[in-house]
């Protein structure tokens, strides 16, 4: 069982070299902790709530000043945590935080596990599950528009909708359960099956969001292939001048193919590139320009492939396109500012189903036709819903996907007539299913499992 009684702490800052580092403080201790590690500069003997007080903290032990520092307190309820909290801010060196947090811990406090401040948050009824969620997408969210979901998440509309189908499904439950206790009523059909057919929409129309959603939280990966001095590279660094290169770490990307991410129209692009393919012997270049684009591929959603239009297309081309295969891909026309349209006469038939935009990654022209095209293409050449999708989170809609077949059986039996009783049991799936987006009926492991993805000390 989650322990809620005793008093964590960590550094919930980033560990490096910067101007302010907050060492937050959450429990019945961090009053009387803080209150025994803080000289104030001004004599003030106690903490006023949710107000700054400037002093230093002081080792005890020694009595000396380990760093000047800013402290607030906020009592609980009104906290991020519902509980007493304490934030030290005092400077960004590892030596002064990590010095302060152990002066902390020693006086009774224990080093928060990852995700454990959001977790009392959650525990303590100040957030449900997919808002607390919310908070790490809003943390990690790539783009404005990833930020625009989870904010909205984190405001509770994802919760209210699936509150509210709940809610009704409930409604039906009762209904179905108390037809079982008086069997000689016989249950009308349009009690039931309009409430059922309405949440089923419902649900529908949740996890159709969440198609955008997902595109929006985690990006999609495109690999920019084609044969040696098409102009790979040149594509990939237009691309990242018009769109200010958004810092990832994203694992998996090897030492052969380089990987940034830009912001497409608000979607993160990863780009897998080919580049940096110098040998000697012609054949052998071309060679390892199919196999990277071969091994690029592997990693992507969607390719870009690159071709020159001021050469003839080659084999490699044609081998290259066979290894996109089914793979949603755009043809960029390069090299358009030569006027020797070489290649003109065979492009007609390369790739034809693909959409193709002529492009001079050298003179950055059709760049912007470009990124519009890929937007498109990932999204499915519809028009982005200018409401903000409410589903981001793979968890939430494979449970709206789970929630929604167990309603589409209720109706299938109950239209066959099965008996109310067998009715109610995948009516109160559908309920316990929408309980655990939003923490109502959760195990133990599952939030295990999704705290432990978040920094410590939030
Ligand atoms: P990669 O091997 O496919 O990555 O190709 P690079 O980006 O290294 O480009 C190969 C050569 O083509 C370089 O000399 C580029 O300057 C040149 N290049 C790339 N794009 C264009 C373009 O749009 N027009 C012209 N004229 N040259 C280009």
């Amino acid at each position: 069982m989650y322990s809620l009684d005793d008093t964590i702490a960590a550094i919930a800052t980033s560990i490096g070299h910067s101007g302010v580092g907050i060492i937050k403080v959450s429990g019945p201790e961090a009053h009387p902790i803080a209150h025994r590690l803080f000289r104030s500069a001004r004599g003030v003997t106690d903490f006023q709530p949710y107000r700054l007080h400037y002093g230093q903290i002081i080792d005890p032990n020694t009595d000396q000043p380990v760093d000047e520092a800013l402290v607030v307190f906020m009592p609980k309820p009104r906290s991020y945590t519902c509980q007493d909290v304490i934030e030290i801010q005092a400077h960004g060196g590892i030596v002064p935080l990590q010095k302060i947090l152990q002066l902390v811990l020693s006086r009774g406090a224990r080093l928060a596990e990852p995700g454990e401040m959001t977790l009392r948050a959650f525990l303590n009824g100040r957030l449900d599950l997919a808002q607390a969620e919310a908070v790490l997408d809003i943390i990690q969210a790539k783009t404005d528009a990833a930020l625009r979901v989870a904010n909205e998440q984190l405001g509770g509309t994802l919760s209210g909708q699936v509150q509210k189908v709940r809610a009704e499904l409930l409604h039906t439950l009762a209904y179905l359960e108390a037809s079982i206790d008086f069997v000689e009523d016989e249950i009308p059909p349009q009690a039931v099956i309009p409430p059922l057919q309405a949440a089923a929409g419902q649900l529908a129309d949740l996890i159709q969001s969440a198609d955008y959603g997902q595109i929006y939280r985690q990006g999609v990966r495109a690999a920019i292939v084609g044969r040696p001095n098409v102009g790979k590279s040149s594509l990939l660094n237009a691309l990242l001048r018009g769109n200010r290169a958004i810092v990832t770490d994203i694992p998996g990307t090897t030492r052969d193919t380089l990987e940034e991410t830009v912001n497409i129209r608000g979607i993160p692009l990863a780009l897998v590139d080919t580049a940096g393919i110098r040998a000697e012997v012609s054949d052998e270049v071309e060679r390892i320009g199919v196999d990277r684009s071969r091994a690029a591929l592997g990693q992507a959603d969607l390719a870009l492939m690159v071709v020159d239009s001021s050469t003839p297309l080659e084999a490699a081309d044609r081998e290259i396109a066979a290894a996109i295969g089914q793979k949603p891909v755009i043809l960029a026309i390069n090299k358009t500012d030569l006027t020797a349209d070489a290649a003109a006469p065979q492009l007609d038939k390369f790739l034809p189903a693909a959409p193709r935009v002529e492009i001079s990654a050298l003179n950055l022209t059709g760049i912007e036709t470009l990124e519009t095209a890929v937007a498109d293409l990932i999204l499915g050449g519809k028009v982005t819903p200018s409401d903000t999708p409410l589903v981001s989170n793979p968890r939430h809609k494979a449970l709206l996907e789970q929630a929604l077949q167990h309603v589409e059986s209720a109706v299938s039996a109950h239209q066959a007539e099965v008996s109310a009783d067998l009715v109610s049991i995948d009516v109160r799936g559908a309920v316990e299913t929408l309980g655990e987006i939003t923490g109502e009926t959760v195990t133990e492991d599952l939030l295990d499992t999704i705290f432990s993805n978040f920094c410590i000390g939030k």
